[in-house]
């Protein structure tokens, strides 16, 4: 019996010596998947304009390319580069990263059905999730075998600020299903199914904004009280992390081919481009 006691202390403390070894891996896991999906998203966000390798360490783990001499200097294409500030540097968001189902997200294709070339310049398409952040999460925890069911964003920021890291940058995550963007360069949009519509999503990077309680059930076209301020800060952090210029910052219902999406709404653009342009400056 008194052997037997012993045995059991013996397994306790092997259990917790296992759990504490489990703990301490998947605690290491868990950062080495954040650490790449912030590397991918400050990639993918600078895609097309990042002209130079120069770097500079931003919150000790994100790596930023910052612009240097324009190859394009002399063309009269304009390239918008930016730099972020003090102000960008004083803000610390909190971040996590979450795994949804592969079913939900793809590769970003480097031809369309016919063969096209499709090298659009990346754009941000901002939402809201109409639910709970958790209950979005879980929807794209979902395995969605049809690709007409498929959905997701590449992140998610939740009430109090918190950015959910969804989707690395580089895939092609299914957030506006028969959507165009209307740029300078005329009508952006990309078939990539046969089967569906074409849309933006080729070339898009999909951010959602949690939803206030007030805003939950109602239907699509009314509006609601709006976002939290850490939410704009939070937004405006990531984007501060890209070469994007303003005007490819949209919104679904901007988008939107099916007249059904008016997401983001009661989004505050002034309110929010104060924040980007306090965060970012044109270097
Ligand atoms: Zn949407």
């Amino acid at each position: 019996m008194l052997k037997g006691a012993v045995n059991e202390m013996v397994s306790d403390n092997y259990n917790t010596a296992i759990v504490k070894a489990m703990s301490y891996f998947l605690s290491r896991q868990l950062l080495i998947i954040l650490l790449a999906a912030i590397t991918s998203i400050t990639i993918f966000l600078n895609r097309p304009y990042r002209l130079s390798t120069q770097t500079k360490l931003v919150n000790s783990v994100i790596e930023q390319a910052s612009p240097a001499k324009s190859e394009f200097e002399d063309s009269s294409a304009v390239l918008a580069t930016y730099k972020t500030t003090a102000a960008f540097e004083q803000y610390k968001p909190k971040y996590v990263a979450a795994t949804i189902d592969p079913s939900n997200y793809g590769d970003r294709y480097s031809v369309d059905v016919y063969g096209n070339p499709a090298n659009n310049q990346p754009i941000v398409v901002l939402h809201e999730t109409t639910a709970s952040a958790r209950s979005a999460i879980n929807t794209f925890r979902t395995p969605n075998y049809r690709d007409s069911d498929q959905v997701s964003y590449h992140a998610l920021i939740a009430l109090d600020g918190t950015i959910v890291y969804l989707v690395p940058a580089e895939k092609r995550a299914f957030g506006a299903g028969n959507s165009a963007f209307k740029s300078s360069l005329g009508t952006e949009t990309v078939k990539t199914n046969p089967d569906l519509p074409s849309s933006v999503n080729n070339f898009a990077y999909h951010i959602s904004l949690e939803t206030p309680l007030d805003g939950r059930g109602k239907s699509n076209h009314q509006y609601h009280s709006g976002y939290t301020d850490s939410q704009y800060k939070s937004l405006a952090w990531l984007l501060a992390l890209s070469n994007i210029p303003d005007e490819r910052i949209t919104t679904h219902k901007a988008v939107d081919r099916s007249g059904n999406r008016s997401d983001p709404r009661s989004f505050n653009f002034d309110k929010f481009f104060q924040i980007l342009h306090a965060y970012r400056q044109q270097a």
